[in-house]
């Protein structure tokens, strides 16, 4: 527990690090697209066809044009190489899946057309309590208990047999096809994808922060020219 622990510690130190970098370097990206001789900021009001303007325009083209396909190229490269890693059939994700929304809210969510909460619910079932999915992974839980405010809810999938064998693989869903697809979830060592996961984490948090960033400035600058 207390190296689930210190792993989780140090992700959040190593995100912090990296959002820093990533943020000097685009940062400074901004600063290279602002016109000669202007001091202005990038945050500010400007009149259409003012230098300021079609600063924020420029930066807005980058942002769309060129650090936004790097981030969809890279995450695309990610997702590619974990094809070289596979599942060893440890039946640790169809026995203890968790999500922020309990059943009803997912319920509520699918009928609204999100896709996820569909695919979601035709596969998993939720635990009649927390301490019923503890024995599934304690040290998740545990780690849960002490690092989540918010409600965690948790479900498993009845497909499951005796044997802790997919009772239907040829036709399991999408979701268990591309299961992990995000390099950021936490996954059990004994998870087939759990090096991928340790070998792309310092890319798919620097690809995170950028993402984080980049949202912060194209809304903010879209809020100033409304
Ligand atoms: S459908 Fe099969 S692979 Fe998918 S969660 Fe259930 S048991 Fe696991
Ligand atoms: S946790 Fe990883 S190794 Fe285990 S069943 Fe799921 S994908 Fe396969």
């Amino acid at each position: 527990m207390d190296d689930l622990n210190s792993k989780i510690i140090s992700v959040k130190q190593k995100y912090r690090e990296i959002f820093l970098k990533s943020f000097d370097a685009i940062q400074e990206k901004v600063a290279q697209l602002r016109p000669d001789g202007f001091n202005g900021d990038i945050f500010e009001v400007y009149p259409k066809d003012s230098l300021g303007y079609t600063w924020q325009q420029k930066v807005i083209d980058m942002f769309e044009n060129e650090i936004s396909k790097d981030i969809f190229n890279k995450w695309t490269e990610i997702l590619a190489y974990r094809k070289q890693f596979h599942c060893k059939g440890c039946a640790t994700c169809c026995n203890l899946a968790c999500s922020e929304f309990s059943p009803q809210e997912l319920r509520e969510k699918a009928d609204n057309g999100d896709n996820f909460a569909t695919q979601f619910l035709s596969v998993f079932i939720p635990y009649d309590s927390k301490e019923e999915a503890r024995k599934i992974y304690p040290e998740y839980i545990k780690l849960l208990d002490e690092t989540i405010e918010e409600d965690v809810h948790f479900y498993h999938c009845p497909k499951l047999n005796d044997c802790n064998r997919c009772s239907d693989y040829e036709n399991r869903p999408k979701i268990c096809r591309t299961f992990p697809d995000n390099p950021l979830s936490i996954l059990p060592e004994s998870c087939g994808y759990y090096e991928w996961r340790q070998e792309v984490e310092p890319i798919a948090l620097m690809l995170h922060s950028m993402v984080e960033i980049v949202d912060y400035y194209k809304s903010k600058i879209q809020n100033l020219k409304e």
